[in-house]
């Protein structure tokens, strides 16, 4: 059986692996087929399908979009999109500097504060991704300004604190929408993290196209329920690792989750775009 993990991340987000060394690996892995999935960014696909072709590996132009649904967060993979798109690539760097400002302007707070937090700190210990409150909470008790990071939230992150903004909030049915413009397949990311299934209709109504039934070491009864969800809406049923070169065994992750690669030409067969 053809193999293919469709949701790995790169250096192009928070990845370890260079789009180049995700391939090789998942050459050497013997994976017919991957999807560079980077959050809110499509900058690593290009190095990734110039390895794909000298390796022989098919390489799916794809994204992962984080979204908000009220107090939950959702992750929208989008397939088969158009990634040299110039108004994906605005309508991406819109999402990547309004995270980037809300952490600079948190940042800011705290130091008005009185608490030395520096920039550079928190976006390394987010890896250089889009920032987030727990990052945030990291580099305050790093400095010793909070006892642990529930203390750090509740003196200053939590909404209504001193250092809290609120961030712009893009809801999971303008990525499904921004994925369509772009010719792509729009897809639910671990639906078992979101666990609202009432979502999932409303998304189906706007285009959603697929759901990520396989996924990570989830309880293979919630792995069967979303296969059902898929079967019930007509959504592809994909599948992914979601590795971001570095897992708890000590290998890359890629791999560790994998469809057949029929899934793929259910993809393409579905997106506008085409390679
Ligand atoms: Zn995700
Ligand atoms: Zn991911």
């Amino acid at each position: 059986m053809s193999k293919a993990d469709l949701h790995i991340h790169t250096v192009a987000s928070d990845g370890l692996l260079s789009p180049t060394q995700v391939v090789e690996e998942a050459k050497r892995l013997g994976l017919s087929a991957i999807a560079i999935t980077d959050h809110d960014t499509v900058s690593g696909i290009d190095e990734a399908i110039t390895a794909g072709k000298r390796l022989g590996v098919r390489v799916v132009p794809a994204v992962e979009i984080n979204t908000d649904y009220g107090t939950h967060e959702v992750h929208i993979l989008g397939y088969f999109i158009d990634w040299h798109s110039e108004k994906l690539a605005g309508q991406l760097q819109q999402l990547r500097k309004a995270r980037l400002d809300r952490g600079r302007k948190m940042v800011e707070k705290l130091q008005a504060l009185g608490i030395q937090v520096k920039l550079e700190r928190v976006l390394e210990i987010a890896s250089h991704g889009s920032i987030g409150r727990p990052h945030l909470a990291q580099a305050v008790c790093e400095i010793g300004a909070a006892e642990n990071m529930s203390d750090a939230f509740n003196k200053f992150l939590v909404r209504g604190a001193p250092a809290y903004v609120e961030r712009t909030k893009l809801t999971p049915f303008d990525a499904v929408t921004i994925i369509a413009d772009a010719g792509g397949v729009a897809g639910l990311a671990h639906p078992g993290q979101v666990g609202h299934d009432d979502l999932i209709i409303n998304l189906v109504k706007v285009g959603l196209g697929a759901i990520e039934v396989y996924y990570g070491d989830q309880d293979p009864a919630i792995t069967k329920h979303y296969r059902n969800t898929a079967r019930k809406f007509g959504l592809i049923a994909t599948g992914g690792s979601d590795a971001h070169g570095r897992s708890p065994d000590g290998g890359s992750g890629i791999g560790n989750v994998t469809v057949n690669e029929s899934v793929v030409d259910e993809l393409q067969a579905a997106s506008r775009f085409h390679l």
